[in-house]
């Protein structure tokens, strides 16, 4: 239960105006629109009714009833009740809507409720008296003393869930906690709710009750006198269907204060603390689990929201469950399924949010290209306004005239005319007035090719200047991308049959008389490589004359290989296994496909499908695994001081792989100009790096080197994390790639083994791999190399034999080896190449190994990237 904190209280009615309303609730009716009737046995209470009705409206008369006694008794069975007539005191009652608008057939008492008008504006004593004429009514105030102490408790009941909602909202009003107990129905009554009132807040509200029952005023007066009782909050209620449960499995309870709890409990509304509760949930969960879930759900009620108003600040705390959902808890409201937020608080984090604005941090830690990408009808503008389309003659004597000319629809953006006798295009000429001279445009226009190089030439020559310049540019080319109006027509889907035809030709001739299914998918995948080829060139050569190839060429979209399908043919798609199937697809989707087609095609649909459904979980797994692992690499000290480091090489290495490190030998920092210096001499480099880094724990300032704008790394910066994420960004690409493209087999991609498997093994140092090398134990000589009787072959390396090898093996019989060469093709398990060369050998194998797993995913990455992810991998401190 949680501490409220009720609303300020209204203004409308009194005390009496409540109690005779909580009196009317519990056992009163209206009937035939002239008749109030209200029954109760005590003369005090029928009394009291019928004062304050003449109070508050004057004209009607009474009739009393006597009640008939019970069968075989001299008690009375139905209560004596009264008859208030008068069709205006009916209509006064009306006006406080007692009964909920509901359609419920049967009984009138299902749709009793407290007035909301009531419950929103009532003043505190009014809403003390409504409580008082409800508890006179069919509540219930008890003393028990099976213990030898007094203990004292409140409840209330009915069926009505109105009444139960509005209840609860009355003690939410009142400060006063309380419970729901819901009993099953039984027999021809409905489902019942039973309201505990917190006995703790009883006790401090009892002298502003004024209930009339004989009882109830003898238990408040005693229970005013008695010391506060203990805090119930850790008592929950109990059923009878949960105790009967419980009894039957009695034997196996071992709490002997439940055994005193079950032997004693007959009633519902029985209360147990939340120990036995435990205790017994587990029973009831392993032998009723539909109970077990309903006793879950009993203590919980749901309304539907009907309006929400801004209250202010105030503190709002997640409370989560386990395995469940977040709930968000505030003035004693839950609210069901919010979401997990982290916004900056502390300055320090605000200060942080701020310097890491996307318009500050442009470089991708990943390869250092610029993170931003303009929206795709910007790059088509864009390209409209770089590229030249077709030389004419005409000339104008300023921008303003060619402009005058678009707009009359003479003149193409990218037509390249005279402007004041310059030969350009109009957009050209436009992108000059806000793009500075010593920035180039490609000839070839910018297109998404080329775009990032432009952009980040923007960055490298005008850094400050940047969000200005290309703020400019895409206003430029938005507004020229919606003159020009680029759409799509049927023609531009149209299959060039100039290309494909050739290719259905080699496959009609050849295709058929393949046996195998090798060499079927190996003939495939290379008409397959052709057919990539041919596409491109189509591209490059119709962005004219073809809108599909302009948005592919300005936009990138649709992609190569989406392009491919569309205006061409799929040819070789991919089933969930990632193996291609052997049947080639010949016809464009703009075509229509065959029926053989689509049964092919359906391979290719349904492993997206797969890869969607199960794979994007993965790589969300993958990177928690990551990043908790090198989530240690922070910044911890300027300079460790070592004068180790690691060799690149310009042959292996790209310019990104150097910049922004610092030379081992002179401590200076790669820039842009130092890089240029040493690209000239060409010989290798030494630089620092996180992987020599000799400190203990985090890495220095000076091994990891600068960030990518050129800032220096300051003492604290996660550079293990920036590392892990754009690794484990790239993960989630790595698998949705299938779906993206449909599974078509690309070529030149290794289809053995899928990316995301391999980058797994790498990082999670697998005890046992499939398909793994052999290694040599020892230096040595390979001194026979001979077939095993069970499978596979034996390798002897200098008296020490690899029995039963599968892979095929990479030595020769004579040749030198090492201890952790490779003896036969296959996967090398890292923990076997630890063991037997060393760590900075294992952390290089590593390192090329899950490059090239995602280099064969087309995925680039830096190397100091995978050079921090590797050092918090194999950290061994
Ligand atoms: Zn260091």
């Amino acid at each position: 239960m949680l501490k409220q904190d009720p609303t300020p209280y209204g203004t409308m009615g009194d005390r009496d105006l409540g109690w005779m309303l909580g009196a009317f609730i519990a056992d009163g009716w209206s009937s035939g629109g002239r008749t109030i009737g209200y029954a109760k046995l005590e003369d005090s209470k029928r009394d009291e009714f019928v004062r304050i009705m003449r109070a508050l409206h004057q004209n009607f008369t009474v009739n009393e009833y006597a009640g008939v006694p019970k069968k075989g008794t001299n008690k009375l069975g139905v209560s004596k009740k009264i008859h208030l007539n008068s069709s205006s005191l009916v209509k006064y009652m009306a006006q406080y809507k007692c009964l909920n608008d509901a359609n419920i057939e049967g009984r009138v008492a299902l749709r009793k409720q407290i007035p909301q008008d009531v419950l929103q504006n009532g003043s505190e004593e009014m809403l003390f008296g409504l409580l008082s004429g409800l508890l006179d009514g069919d509540g219930s105030m008890v003393c028990n003393m099976s213990t030898g102490k007094p203990r004292y408790s409140a409840k209330y009941s009915t069926s009505s869930t109105f009444l139960r909602d509005s209840f609860l909202t009355l003690c939410y009003r009142l400060g006063i906690r309380c419970t729901v107990l819901t009993s099953p129905p039984r027999g021809h009554s409905k489902e019942a709710y039973t309201m505990m009132l917190s006995t703790v807040d009883m006790h401090t509200i009892l002298g502003k009750l004024t209930c009339l029952g004989e009882r109830e005023c003898k238990i408040i007066a005693e229970w005013e006198k008695s010391p506060p009782a203990k805090d119930d909050l850790d008592m929950v209620p109990m059923s009878t269907e949960e105790c009967k449960v419980l009894k039957k499995h009695i034997n196996s309870i071992v709490d002997g204060s439940l055994h005193s709890v079950l032997s004693r409990t007959k009633k519902i509304g029985y209360r147990v603390g939340r120990k036995i509760l435990q205790r017994h949930m587990a029973i009831l969960e392993e032998h009723t689990p539909a109970l077990h879930k309903r006793t879950l759900e009993t203590n919980t009620v749901w309304r539907t929201i009907t309006s929400i108003t801004d209250a202010g600040k105030r503190t709002v705390f997640d409370l989560e469950v386990v395995g469940a959902k977040v709930f968000a808890v505030n003035n004693g409201l839950i609210i069901w399924d919010t979401m997990g937020m982290h916004v900056p608080i502390s300055q320090a984090a605000v200060d942080e949010a701020y310097e890491f604005m996307p318009s500050k941090v442009l470089e991708s830690p990943r390869d250092l290209s610029i993170m931003l990408t303009p929206s795709m009808d910007i790059q088509i503008g864009l390209f409209l306004l770089t590229a030249k389309s077709r030389i004419r003659d005409e000339k104008y004597a300023s921008i303003a005239e060619a402009k005058k000319a678009f707009y009359a629809n003479k003149l193409d953006i990218s037509d390249v005319v005279t402007i004041k006798g310059k030969k350009t295009t109009l957009g050209l000429a436009l992108v000059r007035e806000v793009l500075p001279m010593d920035v180039a445009i490609p000839t070839e226009g910018v297109t998404k090719a080329n775009l990032g190089a432009f952009m980040k030439e923007v960055v490298t020559k005008h850094r400050k200047d940047f969000n200005d310049i290309m703020g400019k540019l895409s206003k430029l080319a938005s507004e020229y991308n919606y003159q020009s109006g680029v759409s799509l027509t049927i023609n531009d889907l149209k299959t060039d049959s100039s290309v494909v035809g050739p290719l259905k030709r080699e496959i009609s001739a050849k295709f058929s008389k393949l046996k195998s299914k090798k060499a079927k998918i190996d003939f495939l995948v290379n008409v397959n490589s052709k057919l990539d080829k041919e596409n491109k060139k189509w591209m490059g050569k119709h962005v004219w004359d073809n809108n599909l190839a302009l948005t592919a060429v300005a936009a990138g979209k649709p992609g190569v290989a989406a392009l491919k399908q569309l205006k061409f043919m799929p040819l070789i798609l991919k089933d969930s296994s990632g193996q291609p199937v052997p049947v080639p697809i010949t016809r464009s989707y703009s075509n229509g496909l065959t029926s053989s087609d689509y049964w092919a095609a359906s391979y290719g649909a349904r492993s997206g499908m797969i890869d969607r459904a199960l794979q994007t979980s993965e790589p969300g797994y993958f990177a928690k695994q990551l990043l908790s692992v090198v989530d240690k690499q922070v910044i911890a000290k300027e300079d460790c001081g070592t004068t180790e480091g690691i060799t690149l090489d310009f042959a292996k290495e790209g310019k990104s792989d150097f910049l922004w490190r610092y030379e081992a030998k002179t401590n200076k920092l790669i820039d842009d100009a130092y890089y240029r210096q040493l690209e000239a001499k060409g010989t290798p480099v030494k630089v620092r790096s996180p992987l020599t880094c000799e400190l203990s724990e985090g890495v220095c300032a000076m091994c990891y080197g600068a960030h990518e704008n050129g800032s220096k790394a300051q003492i604290g910066d996660n550079v293990g994390m920036t590392a892990g994420q754009t690794l484990t960004e790239r993960g989630t690409q790595l698998t949705m790639r299938t779906f993206h493209t449909g599974s078509v087999v690309e070529s030149g991609s290794n289809y053995a083994t899928s990316g995301m498997t391999r980058i797994k093994q790498l990082t999670n140092l697998p005890q046992f791999l499939s398909g793994k090398a052999a290694l040599a134990n020892k230096d040595g000589k390979v001194e026979s190399i001979e077939s095993n009787p069970a499978g596979g072959v034996n390798i002897t390396v200098s008296g020490e034999k690899h029995f039963g090898v599968v892979d095929k093996p990479v030595v020769t019989k004579g040749q030198k080896v090492k201890a952790g060469d490779r003896l036969t093709a296959g996967v090398i398990q890292p923990k076997e190449l630890l063991d037997l060369t060393g760590i900075r050998n294992t952390q290089d194998h590593l390192i090329d190994e899950l490059r090239n797993a995602y280099k064969s995913q087309g995925v680039d990455i830096t190397r100091r990237a995978y050079e921090t992810v590797v050092r918090g991998t194999t950290n061994t401190t």
